[in-house]
């Protein structure tokens, strides 16, 4: 039982609502104190400083962030990192798996200390939703939901038994079994709590300090919750980590966007279009790494799930949130959802107490900048062919598409001429049924996608036009994979409550799982006849689908164009089976009675919606489905699970193996050290993606893992992705850099993770030159352009790197999370200075490096030099910068990284 601290007097009362008081940090209090015009501050912001200061224990937290923080001005420069402690974490299973491994690793480590594994144990509670996993093997029959369970559960099996050794392992570790639901709406219908409390001891009283729930996830989606003004985001597994383990997670203080929204949707537009507004809107006012806050009006009429469609979005414009602030929707919300009475009351004491109750009006806060958005002037849209930016309003997609059919492909577009577009291809398929396929022709259509899934109007309004349309006789086009993977079961009781699903069904949008599918890239095969015809005839196909990230061969490696769009324009495309059409004057189809049908024909009114849902939506369904749910799945029940503080590591899994960074563990940290006689693994160009670094889609047969895997006795179709084997190092490590996209320029740009070996310059994968450099004992670097490790957190890039021996990635600039993974590495990231590039140094590869001043006194970035001899003998000093850029993480780096020196503290403490 800790004693709470009383900074600045700010621990003060509040009422729960039920007699008695609760003890919190005040923030009207903090403002009292004169530490700043607290109340003035965005609502993001002060969440984030209850945090810090709540935290403030002159250790991980000191007196001075409290005071910074309070003092946030909108548009001051911003060099602070603010020490951030965390409530909660989220996982998903992707992310989560190789985030357990590595716990399972601690214990393991700290028992061959002699000591008790159980020191390691999570700090704050974990939920890990399996959510990733299915697969959208089957679709378009009753069995499709059934039969992707299965396998799921066969391809995945021992990846969730090692989850179970997981719960009964940690007490504060807990899985949403597959089956269930997608992580950020079982957060939104389920987790998020409002507020939390911990215990604590006032004057030799037992107490409990409430506080706002705040978490990070291994997701970049998990800014859904911003919705309900639950201040989070997406973070690195190394990150989430060290979260779990009670440590802060640091961001630079961010400038916060505010976005007055005023008036009120038209007749015939949906929420999702605001969201594709909104992310086109934000992408354009460039909010990269900026907290972004919704107020107004607009914003407070917004059901909480409008709010957090658009909160969702936030990775596709940019932000590092799209927040809307507390008010009486988020406790109308937590009621519907069946949340307690008890805890909706104690949420709304809280945030009054705290003077942070309602949407801030007009002049009310002071933000770095403020943008306009009036509801009023939102239309029917979808974004694509390539970016969920690029937003096209739904009368010109069919021009749109055409003018994308020509565009050159450095411009987004696909570089075909005006004859390939009128290729009518015919086509027997599998099922024996016929179909002509062409240019602009739909393949996927998927509703899909916890941003979509979680909002039930959108839902409803999806239901309801295949009602409309079933009964006007339409069908849709066979060549059409449709499928529907809601992110609850909550959405199927009601689209079967309502009888909306059986028209879905009529329609081939059967449910095929509860999970990601579609969205994540699980979209499963097309019908071979037809994948056949595309690649023959590099067709330029597509797919119209729910999701919030469409990049070209992430919905399908074969389809082109993917259209992101609402529900009910997903099933009506697929009724129209091609997206070059205009559906503002065009028909969709004919009705039974030979008369063309419109959209308009089918599109319901927003009473209806309204009425619908009304009679479909009640709070005890919610507190039906997530009661228990553990045991509502006798799959995952069938799953045998072991037992035991520390895992018994199994030598023959290729799915699960304790990892190499802890198997020399000792006390003592090493010392901070020039790097010397290094060779280049890989010299690299501008925007290397973590995916490009550590891709997590199909294993190669030919590549070091594909060959790891088939000596090992894993069938090349049993193979299942990069993604799904991120508990087994072997795998990964031979993963990194092996990208079929990647292009070294020591080979002159050749794509594939290839390499030449130095000094005899023999041509091999990067993995194999990796392992023999290691043999000699030679460290390596690597050498990149601009934005290094952009694209999605993931720690694998991060872990793949150093586990490969790459001891200094160099680059032009890095992406904030990635250049922070590496450190959490212990792999030091340098930038090049004054302009210079691989291209203006001429290197090629043969050279070695050395890093000097490198040294136990290393100051944030300092600036080091690089020498680099060429093979001729010839030597140049090179400026570099070292891009550690916190004292903290000059610590992580001295203990080799962030999770050795967490273990060593957690160690010392016991
Ligand atoms: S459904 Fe899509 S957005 Fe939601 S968690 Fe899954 S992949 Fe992310």
């Amino acid at each position: 039982m800790t004693m709470p601290h009383r900074l600045f007097d700010t621990l003060h009362e509040f009422d729960l609502g039920d007699g008695r008081t609760g003890q919190f940090y005040s923030l009207p209090a903090l403002e009292k104190a004169g530490l700043g015009p607290i109340s003035r501050l965005p609502v993001s912001i002060r969440l984030v400083l209850e945090s810090v200061l709540r935290n403030c224990d002159g250790q991980r937290v000191q007196e001075e962030n409290v005071r910074a923080l309070a003092a946030w001005q909108p548009t001051a420069p911003r060099t602070a990192e603010i020490p951030f402690v965390v409530a909660r974490i989220v996982l998903q299973d992707f992310t989560g798996v190789p985030l357990l491994v590595d716990l399972a690793a601690m214990r393991s480590a700290v028992a061959r200390l002699g000591r008790n594994p159980k020191l390691i144990e999570p700090l704050v509670p974990v939920d890990l939703v399996v959510d990733h996993s299915v697969q959208v093997d089957v679709a378009g029959s009753a069995d499709a939901f059934a039969r992707n369970l299965d396998l799921e559960f066969h391809r995945n099996r021992e990846r969730y038994q090692f989850l179970k050794w997981g719960m009964q392992a940690f007490g504060t570790f807990k899985v949403v079994p597959p089956g269930i639901g997608i992580i950020h709406q079982v957060n939104l219908e389920y987790l998020a709590k409002g507020v939390l409390a911990s215990g604590c001891q006032i004057s030799n009283l037992k107490s409990e300090i409430f506080y706002p729930d705040t978490l990070v996830g291994t997701d970049s989606h998990t800014t859904m919750i911003n919705g309900l003004g639950i201040v989070g985001w997406g973070v690195g597994g190394i990150e989430a980590e060290a979260g779990m383990l009670g440590q802060p997670v640091y961001f630079l203080t961010p400038d916060v966007v505010g976005v007055h929204i005023t008036g009120s949707l038209r007749e015939g537009v949906t929420a999702t279009d605001v969201a594709l507004t909104v992310t086109q809107m934000l992408r354009r006012a460039k909010v990269v790494g900026k907290f972004v806050e919704f107020f107004g009006p607009g914003a407070a009429a917004m059901p909480v799930v409008d709010r957090a469609m658009i909160a969702n979005m936030a990775p596709e414009y940019g932000a590092t949130m799209g927040f809307f602030p507390i008010d009486e929707e988020c406790v109308h919300y937590l009621r519907a959802t069946g949340r307690a009475p008890d805890q909706c009351r104690l949420y709304e004491n809280y945030y009054r107490a705290q003077g942070l109750w309602g949407i801030p009006q007009q002049g009310q806060v002071d933000y770095s900048q403020v943008l306009e958005l009036e509801l009023g002037t939102v239309v029917p849209s979808v974004a694509g062919p390539k970016r969920p930016q690029d937003r096209i309003e739904l009368p010109n997609l069919r021009r749109e598409f055409f003018q994308a059919f020509q565009r050159p492909v450095t411009e987004n577009g696909f570089g075909k001429t005006r004859q390939d577009f009128s290729r009518a291809i015919p086509v027997e398929m599998a099922t024996g049924r016929k179909a002509w396929i062409g240019t602009g022709s739909v393949l996927i259509a998927a509703i899909t996608s916890c941003t979509n899934t979680s909002n039930p109007s959108v839902m409803i309004a999806a239901g309801l036009l295949a009602r409309k349309a079933v009964e006007r006789g339409l069908k849709v086009n066979p060549a059409v994979k449709a499928s529907l993977a809601p992110g609850s079961r909550v959405v199927s009781d009601y689209l079967k409550k309502t009888g909306l699903q059986k028209y879905l069904n009529k329609l081939r949008f059967n449910l095929v799982g509860y999970g990601c599918t579609t969205c994540i890239g699980n979209s499963g095969p097309l019908d071979p006849a037809l994948e056949e015809a595309v690649v023959k005839h590099d067709l330029v196909t597509a797919s119209v689908l729910s999701g919030n990230r469409n990049f070209e061969a992430r919905v399908h490696q074969s389809i082109k164009a993917n259209f992101l769009m609402s529900p009910p324009l997903v099933v009506a495309f697929a009724l129209a089976g091609r997206v070059d059409i205009d559906l503002s004057c065009e028909p969709l189809g004919t009705a039974k009675d030979g008369s063309p049908v419109f959209l308009a024909d089918l599109w319901p009114t927003l009473a209806e919606i309204r009425d619908t849902l009304q009679s479909a939506l009640k709070p005890e369904i919610f507190r039906k489905l997530y009661r228990d749910f553990a045991s509502q799945n006798p799959k995952w029940n069938e799953i045998p699970a072991r037992t035991g503080d520390a895992y018994a590591w199994d030598a023959d899994s290729t799915y699960i193996q304790e990892p190499p960074f802890f198997g020399s563990f000792s006390m003592e940290p090493g010392t901070i050290a020039e790097i010397g006689g290094a060779r280049a693994l890989g010299i690299f160009g501008d925007s290397v993606t973590t995916d490009h670094i550590s891709p997590a889609g199909a294993i190669q047969q030919s590549s070091p893992a594909g060959q790891y895997l088939l000596e090992h006795g894993v069938a090349f179709e049993e193979f299942n992705s990069y993604g799904s084997r991120r508990g087994n190092d072997r795998v990964m490590t031979r993963g990194t850099f092996a990208n079929v996209r990647i292009k070294n320029l020591m080979l002159g740009g050749e794509e594939g993770g290839h390499t030449l070996l130095q000094p005899e310059g023999t041509r091999m994968s990067i993995y194999d030159a990796a392992m023999e450099y290691q043999r000699r004992g030679t460290p390596l670097v690597v050498i990149a352009g601009q934005e290094y490790g952009t694209g999605s957190s993931r720690d694998w890039a991060a872990k793949g790197t150093s586990l490969l021996g790459v001891k200094a990635v160099i680059a032009q600039s890095f992406e904030r999370i990635h250049r922070s993974n590496l450190v959490g590495m212990g792999v030091l990231p340098l930038q090049f200075q004054d302009g210079a590039t691989a291209g203006t140094l001429n290197l090629d590869g043969t050279e070695i490096y050395e890093v000097l001043g490198l040294g136990p006194t290393l100051k944030p970035q300092q600036d080091l030099t690089l020498r680099i001899t060429r093979r001729n003998g010839a030597a140049i000093d090179v400026p570099v910068r070292c891009r550690i850029d916190t004292p903290i993480e000059i610590d992580y780096y001295r203990h080799g990284g962030i999770l050795p020196f967490v273990l060593r503290q957690l160690v010392a403490k016991a």
